[in-house]
């Protein structure tokens, strides 16, 4: 096992709130056990344009409070094709690089994988993506936050539903995963949640609204973005013609469930994943995302955390039909 003294660290894919935490327990725990640390910015595009710098105690001063990331992200056409990881490689080598903690989602986590098997470098991951869509970890690193703004947003969305008896259909992100909107739909007490992992269907929510209380007259429907059975508008335009005495209205929270203070729940989990990354590589560890599991840590190889399949628990979904009449 090749002795590591320079740790890469970036982030790549989509922001979530937390990677500056994690980005500033990376670079502690590297100084921490007498290892040097580089910055790499905006993900695989910074490491092909041998954009890096070197981080000591100070760079990562004031940011564990704050949200995005000062490595600032990116997502890389080049870092997909072997010449444009060649490239990374070879800047990599010329910076002295010679292990790296990746920062982001799956898809993040898929190039991770690939770059460490064709060139002979240790890489560990930390799951940092809204969406939660990761094996391996019982939390991603924004997931926490995220929630939190979405359910801040709805609250805020049945204070007027309520004064106008309007139902509202709020969509939230989450490109294929339903894991933000079903667990704010149980926070914010929605009608109906509507996700692309279980089959509701529209006919499902109809029938809902049919058989609720007529006395109660706002209503709110979380939606998945991109889910089968279309977006807000869409859905919205079918519940229209089916119920057009109600004053339906839409809302699509979009990039405000990106942004702001990561929540102390986000920090922590970014800290703790953070030590136990570069601890991982010191170790001799390399292809796995480092996640918490139980509060454990917990290491998943690449490729099985980046399966894209996190099965939904049928009890919420139960929770929000039984609370909701
Ligand atoms: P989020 O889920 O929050 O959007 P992510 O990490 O999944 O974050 P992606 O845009 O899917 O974000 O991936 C980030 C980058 O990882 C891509 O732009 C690409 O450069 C690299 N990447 C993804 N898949 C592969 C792959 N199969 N081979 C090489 N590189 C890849």
């Amino acid at each position: 096992m090749a002795q590591i003294n320079n740790i890469g660290v970036y982030t790549s894919g989509g922001d979530s709130p937390g990677m500056n935490a994690a980005i500033r327990a990376v670079v502690r725990s590297a100084i921490y056990y007498n290892v040097g640390v580089t910055g790499i910015r905006r993900g695989y595009d910074g490491m092909i344009n041998g954009d890096m710098f070197p981080m000591n105690r100070k760079s990562v001063s004031n940011i564990i409070q704050r949200g995005g990331t000062i490595l600032k992200t990116a997502r890389s056409e080049q870092f997909l094709t072997p010449e444009g990881r060649k490239i990374a490689y070879e800047q990599l080598k010329k910076n002295n690089v010679d292990a790296l903690v990746a920062i982001g989602g799956d898809g993040t986590f898929r190039g991770a994988r690939v770059f460490g098997q064709e060139y002979d470098i240790p890489v560990v991951g930390l799951p940092s993506t809204i969406d939660n869509d990761l094996l391996g970890t019982d939390f991603t690193i924004g997931y926490d936050t995220a929630i939190n703004t979405v359910i801040d947003a709805v609250d805020k969305i049945r204070d007027t539903a309520e004064s106008h008896d309007r139902l509202f259909i709020v969509e939230v992100m989450g490109r294929d995963s339903g894991l933000i909107a079903l667990r704010t739909g149980i926070a914010a007490g929605a009608e109906a949640i509507l996700i692309p992992e279980s089959k509701t269907d529209l006919k499902a929510v109809f029938e809902r609204l049919e058989s609720g209380r007529k006395d109660k007259t706002s209503k709110i429907i979380m939606l998945a973005e991109s889910g089968e059975a279309g977006d807000a508008f869409e859905i919205g335009r079918q519940i229209k013609e089916k119920f057009p005495n109600y004053d339906t209205r839409i809302s699509v929270l979009g990039h405000i469930q990106r942004g702001g203070k990561p929540t102390c729940m986000d920090r922590v989990l970014a800290s703790r994943v953070g030590v136990a990354a570069v601890e991982a590589l010191l170790a001799g560890r390399r292809n796995e995302m480092i996640g918490l599991i139980h509060n454990q840590i917990a290491y998943t190889a690449f490729e099985n955390a980046t399966k894209h399949f996190v099965d939904v628990n049928p009890d919420f979904l139960k929770i929000v039909e039984i609370l909701s009449i």
